[in-house]
C-alpha cells in the first residue's frame, strides 16, 4: 500500500465518523497544488547533477500552508503527497492557524558536499519561490535538512522578494530562528508521552525505551527522556544499532555522535542488527526515522506496550490494526510529533512581530499546546469510541471541514 493510500485509509475511517459526505471528502483529500521542479547544479567535480524537487501544497483552509523539506534518496511524489496531507491534519490537531504542505528533493545528502548542497537548495528555491512565502507556504527542516539549509532558503528567497525571515522556520537563531526550535519535536514527543502516561498514573521515568533514528528528533527525544529519568536501552541510526540493558548514557552518546556521526562505534554499549530494535523487549518503542517501518510482516514481533510515532507514518494501516488488536497503544504521528510545527509557528509569530521570546516562554507555550491537544484528542476518542489515531484524524478533519465550509466556494 502506498503512503498516500495509507493516509487516505486513516482519513476515510475518521471522516465517516464525523459525518463527511463523498463530496466534502474529495475536497479535503485532494491536494491544492502539486509542484515538480528540475534542479540542475554544477557538482564539485565539474560535472552536472540533475535532481527532482517536489512541493505539495495540500490545504490552506485554516491558514498558510506549513511543512518540512526532506533531502533523501527515497523522496517521491507519493510520499510527499501523503506527508503534505498529514501536515494539514497535524496543524489542525494542535489547532495552529495553518494548513499543510510538504516538500523534498530526491538526492542523497550524504553524497553531496556543502557547496553542492547549497547550490541544490538555491536551485530548488528558484523553482518554487513564487509559490511559497510567509503568507502562503512556509517550509521547515525535515529528514536530511537543517538550520543551515533554511538559512540558504532565506537568502535565495530574499533575492526575489526581499528579506523575509518568516518564509521558513527552523532557521539559525542569528537569522530569526526561535530558541527551543531545534529540540521542539523531541520535546513535543516527551510532553505527548507525559500526557499519555499520566492517564495511567505513570511517568516517563517508569519505563524503558528503544528509539529508531538518532537524528534531530530521535536524539532530542532520547536526551529529554533520560533527563526525565527514563531508561533508554537502545538506539539506532542508518548504519547500526547499540544497546545497554542498564540504560545508555545519552548525554555522552550525543557528544560522541556529534563527533563521530554514527552511534555504532560508541564504546559503552553492544552492537546489534539495526532492524531488531523494533522487536526489543522494552515498554516504549519510538520510531524516529523513516515511514512504513512497521508493517503486517513485522508487527507481530513488536513487544513494546506503547508505540510513540515520532517519525511520520511509521506504522502501516495493516500493522496498526494488528497492534491495536494486541492492546498496544499507539500515539499517532499527527499528535506525537507536532511539537516541531508548534514551535515553528512560534518562530513565525516572532518573525512577523520582529520580536524574540525567551526559551522558557517557548517551552511553556509548547507544553500548553500539547496538553490542550491531548485533552481534545481524548475527548474525540471518547465521543467517537475509537482509537487515538482515528480520534486525531476525526478532530482534525472536523476543524478543517468547518473552516472550509465557513470560507465557502468562490
Ligand atoms: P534527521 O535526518 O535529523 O535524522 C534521521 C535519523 O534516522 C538519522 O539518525 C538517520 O541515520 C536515521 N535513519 C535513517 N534510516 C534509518 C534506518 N533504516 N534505521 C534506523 N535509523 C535510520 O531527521 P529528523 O528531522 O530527526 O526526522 C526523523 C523523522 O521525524 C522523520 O520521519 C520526520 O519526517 C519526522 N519529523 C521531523 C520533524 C523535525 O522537526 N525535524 C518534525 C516532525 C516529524
Amino acid at each position: 500500500m502506498s503512503a498516500t493510500e495509507a493516509t487516505y485509509r486513516n482519513f476515510r475511517r475518521a471522516s465517516r465518523l464525523v459525518g463527511l459526505g463523498n463530496r466534502e471528502e474529495l475536497q479535503l483529500i485532494t491536494p491544492k497544488r502539486e509542484i515538480k521542479v528540475e534542479c540542475t547544479i554544477e557538482l564539485d567535480t565539474g560535472t552536472i547533477g540533475t535532481y527532482v524537487g517536489f512541493r505539495v501544497q495540500h490545504d490552506d483552509a485554516r491558514g498558510p500552508m506549513k511543512g518540512g523539506i526532506r533531502y533523501h534518496p527515497a523522496v517521491d511524489p507519493d510520499e510527499v503527497n501523503a506527508l503534505a496531507s498529514l501536515m494539514t491534519w497535524k496543524t489542525a490537531v494542535v489547532d495552529l492557524p495553518y494548513g499543510g504542505a510538504k516538500g523534498g528533493v530526491n538526492c542523497d545528502p550524504r553524497q553531496l558536499t556543502g557547496g553542492e548542497t547549497q547550490r541544490l537548495t538555491r536551485a530548488f528555491v528558484e523553482g518554487i519561490h513564487d509559490l511559497i512565502g510567509p503568507d502562503r507556504d512556509i517550509p521547515a527542516p525535515d529528514m536530511g535538512t537543517d538550520a543551515r539549509i533554511m538559512a540558504w532558503i532565506v537568502d535565495e528567497y530574499a533575492k526575489f522578494h526581499g528579506y523575509s525571515p518568516g518564509v521558513v522556520t527552523g532557521k539559525p537563531i542569528e537569522l530569526g530562528g526561535s530558541l527551543g526550535r531545534e529540540a521542539a519535536t523531541g520535546r513535543g514527543v516527551l510532553l505527548a508521552m507525559e500526557n499519555l502516561f499520566a492517564e495511567e498514573g505513570k511517568e516517563v521515568k517508569d519505563f524503558t525505551y528503544a528509539i529508531q533514528g538518532f537524528g534531530n528528533v530521535g536524539s532530542w527525544a532520547a536526551r529529554l527522556i533520560a533527563e526525565s529519568g527514563g531508561t533508554v536501552v537502545a538506539v539506532s541510526d542508518s548504519r547500526g544499532a547499540i544497546r545497554n540493558p542498564d540504560g545508555l548514557d545519552i548525554a555522552a552518546l550525543c557528544e560522541f555522535v556529534a563527533r563521530e556521526r554514527a552511534v555504532s562505534s560508541y564504546p559503552d554499549a553492544d552492537n546489534f542488527p539495526a532492524d531488531d530494535l523494533l522487536y526489543l523487549d522494552v515498554d516504549v518503542l519510538i520510531p524516529a526515522a523513516l515511514g512504513g517501518v512497521l508493517t503486517r510482516h513485522n508487527a507481530g514481533d513488536v513487544r513494546a506496550r506503547y508505540i510513540i510515532e515520532a517519525a511520520n507514518h511509521p506504522v502501516t494501516p495493516e500493522a496498526d490494526e494488528m497492534l491495536g488488536e494486541r492492546g498496544i497503544v499507539i500515539l499517532p504521528d499527527i499528535y506525537a510529533n507536532a511539537g516541531g510545527v508548534t514551535v515553528s509557528y512560534m518562530e513565525w509569530v516572532q518573525n512577523i512581530q520582529h520580536y524574540r521570546w525567551e526559551e522558557e516562554r517557548v517551552n511553556g507555550e509548547l507544553r500548553k499546546t500539547m496538553k490542550k491537544a491531548f485533552i481534545d484528542l481524548k475527548e474525540s476518542a471518547t465521543s467517537h469510541g475509537c482509537d487515538l489515531r482515528t480520534a486525531a484524524f476525526a478532530l482534525a478533519i472536523s476543524r478543517v471541514a468547518r473552516a472550509t465550509a465557513l470560507r465557502g466556494i468562490g
